[in-house]
């Protein structure tokens, strides 16, 4: 009897409560939704429509403003994708409002501001284009494109770039076309110098073609979270969503200088380079690099970023919105520590990185391995440890435990505390007065469990 009640009473398809609550439902055929599911679907979609609008209402002056306070240097880019960003999606707004009017009334049609970036590695290409998309509130997926193949090989097509792009979207393919897709290392896709003509690459840029430009891409489910294999392909269109391409682009410097535009601006002007000032490569630069000149004119905008100086490197520690060093505060101030550097650490860090010349990518691997040991440790002292960073911290070998910060107990009265880090008789220089030993002492002493 109860069994078949439930067989027969209504349920809202998405909370599951049926219609014997006091919520009411909305039936249709063979689906139900409740009014509070309903209401909060409505809300979320007009809470997409409303940021979508609000997106195009960012000015350039507004995005720059986003973007230095995550982004150091890099002050031309920044400008210039700026005003690229916002051109889009005034474009995109104006998108139907200028269709269906005779030639002579129409506005001028707007073309697609695809930007390219050309970088060394660790610059800040990918940063800039992710702030961009978090700054406007759209879907954003970045796609390494030496792993596409073309349909019909193992490793990504095409399609599922869209696929994830939608995903990112929560699904919404109409908030998926008006996304930003990060097409990352895009110079290997050129011809090499040799001569040699690398098919894999022509090909990859040849399907990208029309994407770029604007087109319909079937998503068709692959089964598991796509949906089910053989269901019903689901469509995109991929005019309004923003290109950025990024990548390293050895020698293209040269190519620019040869050219003999890196030394002046209009009519042959030979003038001391200006780093405000040094012109961006030109789309002839990039075809010269060997890059097929329809993939180049995709690319409308075309930007470089500058090679980060130490001093750029020692910014990028403790300057941008959720810096590295404030998110390492942040580690050791949830154990209920106080982790700080000295200034000349930070120099040394910045120093270390710049010998690498890995760009800021370095910078997180040097902090991560100074700390390592502590972060091992220091969940198992007492709360209330102060850490200071020095500069022999960054160049001690990584893994020597004995070269360590000492943590000195934070103790209310203000007197410092001192503890060796590990070992008791360790450290000397901290052990004018020691507090007692914190638990990691214990924990890694031989013999015991860690
Ligand atoms: P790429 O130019 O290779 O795309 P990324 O943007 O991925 O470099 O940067 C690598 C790391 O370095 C990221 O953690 C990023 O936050 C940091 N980074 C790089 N450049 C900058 C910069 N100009 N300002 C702040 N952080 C940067």
């Amino acid at each position: 009897m109860i069994a078949s009640l439930r067989r027969k009473l209504a349920y809202c398809s998405f909370c599951g409560v049926n219609e014997l609550a006091a919520v009411p439902l909305i039936t249709g055929t063979g689906t139900a939704i409740c009014v509070d599911c309903a209401k909060a679907g409505l809300a979320a979609v007009e809470g997409r429509r409303r940021r979508r609008e609000s997106s195009g209402r960012l000015t350039p002056s507004m995005l720059l403003a986003r973007l230095d306070e995550h982004v150091i240097a890099q002050g031309a880019a920044k400008r210039a994708l700026s005003v690229a960003v916002y051109n889009h999606f005034k474009r995109i707004g104006r998108t139907g409002a200028a269709q269906g009017s005779p030639p002579s009334e129409r506005p001028a049609r707007l073309a697609k501001s695809n930007i390219l970036m050309a970088g060394p590695s660790g610059t800040g290409k990918t940063l800039l284009a992710e702030t961009l998309a978090t700054a406007l509130d759209v879907p954003f997926v970045v796609a390494d494109v030496t792993s596409i193949t073309q349909a019909g090989y193992a490793g990504e097509d095409t399609e599922s770039i869209f696929r994830r792009l939608v995903t990112a979207a929560d699904g919404d393919v109409a908030a998926a076309q008006h996304g930003i897709v990060f097409l990352d290392e895009v110079d290997k896709l050129a011809r090499r110098e040799t001569g040699t003509l690398d098919v894999s690459g022509e090909g990859v840029q040849q399907s990208l073609l029309k994407v770029l430009e604007g087109t319909e891409v079937s998503l068709a489910p692959r089964g598991g979270a796509d949906g089910p294999a053989g269901a019903e392909a689901r469509r995109m269109d991929t005019s309004n969503v923003l290109f950025i391409a990024g990548g390293a682009f050895v020698g293209l410097d040269d190519i620019v200088s040869e050219r003999g535009n890196a030394r002046g601006i209009g009519f042959g002007a030979r003038v001391e380079p200006d780093p405000e000032t040094t012109p961006d490569a030109e789309p002839q630069d990039l075809i010269s690099f060997g890059l097929l000149p329809e993939f180049v004119g995709r690319f409308p905008v075309v930007v470089q970023l500058e090679q980060l100086g130490q001093a750029e490197l020692r910014r990028i520690i403790t300057e941008p919105v959720d810096s590295l060093l404030a998110q390492y505060e942040e580690l050791f101030r949830l154990d209920g520590h106080v982790l700080s550097f000295t200034d000349e650490a930070l120099t040394a860090v910045a120093e270390s990185a710049h010998s690498r010349q890995t760009g800021a990518r370095g910078l997180r691997a040097i902090m991560e391995s100074t700390l390592l040991g502590l972060m091992f440790h220091s969940p198992d002292w007492d709360p209330g440890q102060r850490v200071v960073v020095e500069a022999r911290h960054i160049t001690a070998a990584v893994g020597d435990d004995s070269a360590l910060p000492a943590p000195t107990s934070a103790s209310p009265s203000g007197e410092a505390q001192t503890s060796p880090p590990l070992e008791a008789g360790r450290n000397r220089e901290h052990t004018e007065r020691r507090a007692p030993l914190p638990r990691v002492v214990q924990a890694v002493a031989p013999g015991r469990p860690v």
